[in-house]
């Protein structure tokens, strides 16, 4: 193809169409495909022959999903999941053996934390926690064990940054895998294989999916890396269905678009809420006054449809809050059309200690707001009557 183009790509990138001439590509519904003899069985399970085999492997869709974002992202390949936790989990199982390290930075997703503290601990596997504006702390804290560096950039709920092409190159001269939790920025924001990580993971669930619909993960990276992915994943089983690899594949042809949307409806609130008399920290990567706006700037072409609030009061002001928003569904989800509010220290984040919260961030105070795509009136007008 010989488009370059992210928004032609992403819609223009499909898989073959069948001899009904199908103008969107179909869903390919099924288990399993069917060999023209017992030779070609052979040569396909030989691996001598490329093809279709059984849907926990490889099926239309989850090709066309992958090709689609490895294409949008600069990797060479990647590998399709049931869901985003199922991506971060196969990437580590697959690189991690009993007596590796990871350093990876604090603010992570709660699910992760609770991958590396509480399921890879059994098995062995230590870790540290790094912060994102701490460079010094990323530089002394690999060790000779360290095997893997995992960052969340922009982080979630704290919406801190590091420069990945720093950290790419830390992570090369000391021959270690740099992968990277892309969520928040998707590949049209941010792509972290091209500023030097080895492998870039998304949940597909959020802004990829777009709508709150479907739970889904990608893992990227380059044919090596994803041979070595495939070879645990195909025999451990945490496919993608062909149902959500369609779905996912149709929302990628309108994210940029909708990322557009999302990036600009959420700078108008990130600078309405910086004025506020009521709110004492904004958190946003594209406001000046973020610790590392520059960084932001260089690395990502917007800063994304996330904006994290620190409101006066304490828990008590921030449910008052949530609870006078009219039309912002209170939810745990984000990168949804529709608007959301969250508390991430009782919901998200409510299995860390208060001072694990404070070392991420996040305060009593502190309201995740996930900007959707409603009119951007009507966004301002439910946070300002809620403040009010
Ligand atoms: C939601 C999320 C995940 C987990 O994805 P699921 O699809 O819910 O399993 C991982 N990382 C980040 C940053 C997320 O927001």
């Amino acid at each position: 193809m010989q488009e370059e183009n992210f928004e032609t790509l992403a819609i223009r990138l499909q898989a073959e169409r069948s001899h009904y001439k199908e103008h969107s590509v179909p869903l390919y519904l099924t288990s399993s495909y069917k060999f023209d003899d017992a030779e070609e069985m052979r040569a396909l399970f030989a691996n001598e022959k490329e093809g279709n085999v059984y849907s926990r492997y490889a099926n239309p869709n989850t090709d066309e999903l992958i090709e689609k974002m490895a294409v949008l992202e600069g990797a060479e390949t990647g590998w399709a999941t049931a869901s985003g936790m199922a991506a971060i989990f196969t990437t580590f199982a697959t690189f991690l053996k009993s007596g590796d390290h990871v350093l990876s930075s604090r603010s992570v997703f709660g699910s992760t934390h609770q991958l590396l503290n509480n399921i890879f601990a059994k098995w062995g596997i230590t870790y540290d926690y790094a912060d994102l504006d701490k460079p010094d702390q990323w530089e002394n804290g690999i060790k000779e064990n360290t095997k893997i560096i995992f960052v969340e950039t922009p982080s979630n709920p704290g919406i801190d940054i590091i420069d990945l092409e720093w950290l790419g190159k830390l992570a090369k001269r000391h021959n270690v895998l740099l992968v990277i939790d892309n969520c928040f920025a998707t590949p049209y924001l941010q792509q972290p294989i091209k500023l030097g990580a080895d492998i870039s993971i998304h949940s597909a669930t959020k802004f990829i999916d777009g709508q709150g619909r479907t739970l889904g993960g990608i893992i990227l990276g380059s044919a090596v890396l994803m041979k070595e992915i495939e070879g645990f994943a195909r025999h451990s089983g945490p496919a993608m269905s062909p149902f959500n690899a369609w779905l996912l594949s149709k929302s990628l042809e309108t994210l940029a678009v909708r990322m557009d949307r999302h990036c600009e409806n959420a700078l108008k609130v990130a600078e309405f809420l910086e004025g506020h008399a009521k709110i004492k920290r904004v958190m946003y990567p594209f406001l000046p006054s973020h610790p590392q706006y520059a960084i932001a700037k260089k690395q990502m072409k917007q800063g994304g449809g996330i904006v994290t609030l620190v409101i006066e009061g304490g828990v008590a002001a921030a449910s008052s809050f949530m609870d006078k928003l009219k039309m912002f569904s209170i939810s745990a989800n984000l990168g949804d059309t529709r608007s959301i509010a969250t508390h991430p220290a009782t919901s998200t984040h409510s299995k860390l200690t208060e001072e694990q919260r404070l070392e991420v961030g996040i305060e009593q105070g502190t309201v995740r707001l996930s900007i959707g795509l409603e009119h951007i009136d009507d966004i301002l007008g439910d946070i300002k009557q809620a403040l009010d």
